[in-house]
C-alpha cells in the first residue's frame, strides 16, 4: 500500500464511521458553517475553557472530505490550547491553499488531507470547518460561509 492509499483509506475510515460527530448540551459556543459550493453543512459545538478547547463535537451533513476533515479536526483538537489551534489551522491553510510543506508535527493525522491542493474545488469543503472553528473562537454568532 502506497502513501496515497493510505491517507485515501484514512479519509475514507473518518467519513464511514466520522468521530465527535454529536450533539453537545455543555459547548459554550455553537455556530453553523456552509459550503454552498459543494452543499457541506455543519455545526460546531466548542467548550472553550480558560483558553484551552476541553471539548469539541459536530453535526452536520457534507461530502466525503468535508466530513473526514470536521472529524480529523475534532480529534485532533480536544485538549489544545486556543492558540496552538490557530497556528496549526494557520499552517493546515497554507498547505492547502498555498503549497506550504506540510509538516506533520504540526499536523499529525491531518497530514492525510494535504493532498486536496491538488483539487482546488475540494479545497474549502477541507477548510470549511476550520473556519468555522475559527469563528467559534473569536466568539462570532454569524453563519460562517466559504463563498
Ligand atoms: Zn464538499
Amino acid at each position: 500500500m502506497n502513501l496515497q492509499d493510505l491517507y485515501q483509506e484514512v479519509i475514507l475510515d473518518h467519513n464511514r464511521s466520522p468521530r465527535n460527530f454529536r450533539i453537545s448540551e455543555s459547548a459554550n459556543r455553537r455556530i453553523n458553517g456552509n459550503n454552498p459550493l459543494c452543499g457541506d453543512k455543519i455545526t460546531l459545538f466548542l467548550d472553550l475553557q480558560d483558553g484551552i478547547i476541553k471539548d469539541v463535537c459536530f453535526q452536520g451533513s457534507g461530502c466525503a472530505i468535508s466530513t473526514a476533515s470536521a472529524s480529523l479536526m475534532t480529534d485532533a483538537l480536544k485538549g489544545m490550547p486556543e492558540a496552538k489551534a490557530r497556528e496549526t489551522f494557520k499552517h493546515f491553510h497554507a498547505v492547502v491553499t498555498e503549497n506550504a510543506e506540510p509538516n506533520s508535527e504540526t499536523l499529525g493525522k491531518l497530514t492525510v488531507l494535504a493532498g486536496v491542493k491538488e483539487f482546488p474545488s475540494r479545497v474549502k469543503c477541507a477548510t470549511l470547518a476550520w473556519h468555522t472553528l475559527e469563528a467559534a473562537l473569536n466568539d462570532s454568532h454569524d453563519t460562517v460561509t466559504t463563498e
